[in-house]
């Protein structure tokens, strides 16, 4: 293929970030056993708080710990215990200085591509955050840029493509989230490739839409070399 411009996906897509969540959160749907909620009644408590704090407090640990600290409260009520707060904030700090986990066969992947194409980190999030995990990811030089932004929606993917003056029809966005990568990267007209992850966050599924682009759907980012 010709040079193309590789929009790439960080979080679940270059190495596992929402597995260290959901084991946060089976921990802490755990801990209300004693209270009488199941687990899947302090997700479902939990899901909605998260889709009420997200488009205010944006995504990354922060909010996370928010969300948590609310359904505690929500649930527990007057019987809300100090050891719980103290749990929530010792398990976020955890998440936050926990080292990503690049995914199988990523690296050799990138030095491939980067080779052929124009590769840029396209990741939402907190911007500190988000680049302290880039940082200890090592992967960093394979991208020509990265952008962090608090959205990954039709408009923000215009903004890449006008900062970059990236040509739609050579670009491709790469990653595991229906709801930020495939679908709003097909409705600004660019392509997409889609690599399920089988921990994909709650928050980002979405119906697979179709738009001007092309989509491929890949088993792993590995086999991105069989097509670029
Ligand atoms: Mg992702």
């Amino acid at each position: 293929m010709d040079c193309q411009t590789l929009l790439v996906d960080a979080d679940d897509t270059l190495w596992e970030n929402n597995v260290f969540f959901e084991q946060a959160i089976a921990e802490f749907a755990a801990r209300f056993e004693p209270l009488g909620y199941s687990p899947a009644d302090v997700r479902r408590v939990l899901y909605e708080t998260e889709r009420r704090n997200v488009p205010r407090h944006g995504y990354g640990v922060g909010c996370f710990r928010r969300s948590l600290e609310e359904t505690y409260r929500h649930l527990a009520g007057e019987r809300a215990h100090s050891d719980e707060w103290a749990w929530i904030r010792h398990r976020a700090r955890e998440l936050e200085t926990t080292p990503p986990r690049v995914l199988d066969g990523v690296p050799e992947t990138l030095a491939f591509l980067a080779r052929r194409h124009r590769l840029i980190l396209f990741t939402k999030g907190e911007p500190v955050e988000q680049a302290a995990k880039i940082g200890r990811s090592g992967l960093s030089g394979y991208f020509e840029a990265v952008e962090i932004l608090p959205e990954k929606d039709t408009a923000t993917y215009e903004q890449v493509v006008s900062w970059h003056k990236i040509v739609k029809r050579n670009a491709w966005m790469v990653g595991n989230s229906p709801r930020s990568d495939v679908n709003p990267a097909l409705e600004a007209g660019l392509n997409a490739v889609f690599i399920p992850h089988s921990m994909t966050w709650e928050l980002e599924h979405a119906e697979l839409r179709s738009g001007a682009g092309r989509m491929l759907q890949l088993a792993s980012f590995r086999d991105l070399r069989r097509h670029f």
